[in-house]
């Protein structure tokens, strides 16, 4: 299976270790297949009888490729995801085996739920969790084993997973968006999906300079080290020519992906040294985390087999480039059209309109929760840097989109080219150009012809929260189009009407210009639009009344539930950083110290020597360096010292928002002093007495 010959074919490959569709028709039966459709198509109950012939066929498909296990994978409030394997084997008699893999094995599985995190939910109900196929995704095969792509739920019913709070607002968004064509007179759609391509950035690092280094090991990322003497600044890196190892890394990574149906297609050296990019055709927004999820993985398993570690922290490298992930998405009928497209005709186009109303109400009216769902410790040092957007949410249309939006609202002709009257419902709109995506960079919400690409996600996160957000909140906005339309008596002005007020209502979210600014975080303010500086600040949105309400309408969270995930999300905040805390005083403790302490014994003799051997010979250098570097230490010490006081101190604070406000302003402040005198010591001491890689070997050995 690990198939690494380069003249491997493309269309042979590709797909080879999924249970996709073709796989389906030519080893279901007609009826069973047809059934498993219904199910995959419209949420059908599947039939245990079906469900037995699936997986006995299944597992013959799987046999055949030498597997011998199959796994529930599911995606726990880990982030990553989780298997527990099963061996097909059953015993048949005394002395021999036949390989099992029953419907009721295939649907529903029990993983011992107490290992993950549940945010209080199991305190109150019965330890149980249980995994259940969800056959919207296909099954896979990964690393001799085939996976059952599954949801995670407790005893009581409530969701333990990312994934089941994504199926659910597929749903809501899909139900929403087909009242919106019934009124445009579109009967041919049956089912609405959204879509994503998420691109993903990435470093990698030499694995035994990456094994040197606890913080990378422990964390992640650095948590010491001094900016390498050459940075980005010559812009060399970005599309430069790609080094043969890495060269080696992407083209078995392509193939892995490409056996897991996962089309790779681009990739390029991204601004920061040893820094890269990975985007995805797109496809259905359950399939797309999905994949998200295992191209991470492969990343990390393809770098390790080329001596490479992939690093996927939002901020591996202080004052280098951070790593995100570009979440771009959009909305499809089964029939083809992207609803976020402006079409060939003025009715398409009224209908792109909407659509596009729809997505600037709710990016306006729930700031809040795009901001949460980019909310984690590691993108908190990412979000407002400068090489990212900040966390302020805004949206970018392009120059001519406002031009036509803001014409509606005033009720102008607008004149665009050869194209007159700009009435809603009547004319036409002009079309993008393809290669647009280097219009505004530096804006966190930007559309881009056809779809909308979110920016703000950092590069570690699970693509599944955003896209929750975007689902349900512009599935609330069409609900709430649909219903007044619904009433009208004259469609097309109640139409324009709708439009026209939406844009006035929420053009303050439209922000065309440079969001790395300092002028737009002053402006953003003035237009009373959110800044949630950090997690911290943002989670408390989560749990907000409006939004409860929100969740609670669409049945995406319940109260339950909602909580728990806030409890979840604050307390991993905390754990990161008290992990980050800990390794930073090993390291400095065990590592730093003792290092800088060898350099300054040694310069001291050597300044002794001199002194034996000629009374007069300079010893400034000596002398200074040691004075210099015993101040360094001594301040390092003292940092350390308090770091540990108030550490100790947050670890018993028993409430989490209280424990993550800790946090956030008293240990990381702690650890940025004690960053600062241990980067001054790394300054000053000889390189080979330092006791790990630093930035510049790490950055540029690769
Ligand atoms: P470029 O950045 O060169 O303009 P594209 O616009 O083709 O490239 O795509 C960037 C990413 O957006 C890719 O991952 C692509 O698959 C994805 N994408 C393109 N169209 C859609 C769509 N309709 N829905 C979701 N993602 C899309
Ligand atoms: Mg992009």
């Amino acid at each position: 299976m690990n198939d690494r010959n380069s003249s491997v074919r493309l269309p042979e490959l590709f797909g080879s270790l999924v249970f996709n569709d073709r796989v389906m028709r030519e080893r279901l039966p007609k009826e069973t297949y047809k059934a498993l459709r219904r199910t995959m198509e419209l949420g059908k109950h599947l039939d245990p009888s079906v469900a037995n012939v699936v997986a006995n066929a299944m597992k013959d498909w799987a046999v055949e490729k030498g597997v011998t296990h199959f796994t529930h994978w599911f995606q726990p409030m880990t982030g990553i995801t989780a298997e527990k394997h099963d061996s097909f084997i059953s015993p048949e008699g005394d002395s021999s085996v036949i390989m099992e893999f029953s419907g009721k094995e295939l649907v529903k599985g029990e993983p011992d739920a107490s290992s993950f995190p549940s945010g209080g939910l199991r305190a109150t109900f019965e330890a149980r969790g249980y995994t259940a196929w969800d056959p919207s995704s296909y099954a896979f095969i990964k690393d001799g084993t085939l996976c059952i792509p599954t949801v995670f739920y407790s005893y009581g019913g409530e969701a333990l997973d990312k994934k089941t709070p994504l199926l659910r607002s597929m749903e809501v968004i899909n139900k929403q968006a087909l009242r919106i064509l019934r009124l445009f007179g579109n009967t041919d759609a049956t089912r609405v999906t959204t879509t994503v391509g998420p691109e993903q950035e990435y470093f990698l690092v030499d694995k035994k300079l990456y094994e040197q280094r606890e913080d990378l090991l422990l964390c992640g990322r650095t948590l010491f080290g001094n900016k390498p003497p050459k940075g980005q600044e010559l812009e060399d890196h970005y599309f430069g020519v790609i080094k043969p190892r890495v060269a080696a890394f992407m083209k078995e990574l392509n193939e892995e992906l490409w056996k897991l149906g996962i089309f790779a297609k681009t990739e390029h050296n991204e601004v920061a040294p040893a820094q890269h990019e990975l985007a995805p055709v797109f496809t259905n927004t359950n399939l797309a985390t999905d994949h998200n999820q295992l191209t991470m993985e492969m990343m990390k398993k393809v770098a390790d087999r080329h001596g490479l570690t992939c690093l996927l922290h939002e901020k591996p490298f202080d004052g280098v480039n951070g790593s995100g992930k570009h979440n771009n998405w959009s909305i499809s009928t089964n029939t083809g059209i992207n609803l976020l497209e402006p079409g060939d005709s003025p009715q398409e186009n009224a209908q792109f309109l909407l659509f596009l109303t729809a997505v600037i109400k709710a990016v306006d009216e729930y700031q809040d929760l795009l901001r949460v769902s980019v909310a984690s410790a590691g993108n908190d040092h990412r979000l407002g840097a400068n090489e990212a957007p900040p966390a302020i949410v805004s949206m970018f249309l392009g120059d001519e989109l406002t031009a036509i939006l803001t014409s509606i609202e005033k009720g102008d002709d607008y004149s665009h080219k050869d194209q007159e009257d700009m009435k809603v419902g009547v004319h036409i709109l002009p079309r993008f150009p393809k290669d647009n995506t280097d219009r505004n960079r530096t804006s966190p919400f930007a559309f881009t012809g056809n779809k909308f690409e979110f920016r703000m996600l950092g590069s570690e996160l699970s693509i599944s929260g955003p896209n929750v957000i975007l689902n349900t909140i512009v599935a609330e906005e069409l609900s709430q189009f649909a219903d007044e339309l619904e009433q009208a008596a004259d469609f097309t002005a109640a139409l324009q009407e709708l439009i026209r007020r939406t844009i006035t209502e929420h053009k303050r979210i439209i922000f065309n210009g440079n969001n790395y600014s300092d002028e737009w975080v002053e402006e953003a303010q003035r237009r009373g639009l959110l800044n949630l500086k950090t997690t911290v600040d943002a989670l408390p949105s989560f749990i907000a009344e409006k939004n409860v309400k929100l969740f609670t309408k669409h049945k995406i969270f319940t109260v339950s539930e909602l909580h728990s995930r806030y409890e979840i999300l604050m307390d991993a905040y905390s754990k990161k950083l008290n992990i980050e805390a800990l390794t930073m005083i090993d390291m400095a403790r065990k590592q730093i110290l003792p290092a800088v302490s060898s350099y300054l014994r040694d310069l001291t003799r050597s300044a002794l020597d001199k002194k034996a051997l000629a009374a007069d010979l300079a010893c400034d250098w000596e002398t200074q360096t040691v004075r210099e570097l015993s101040d360094c230490l001594s301040a390092l010490h003292k940092s350390l010292g308090k770091l540990e006081t108030h550490l100790h101190k947050a670890q018993r604070l028993s409430d989490v928002t209280q424990q993550g406000l800790y946090y956030k302003d008293t240990i990381l402040r702690d650890m940025a002093a004690v960053r600062e005198k241990a980067d001054k010591a790394e300054s000053l001491t000889a390189a080979e007495y330092w006791p790990f890689p630093s930035y510049t070997e790490l950055l540029y050995h690769n």
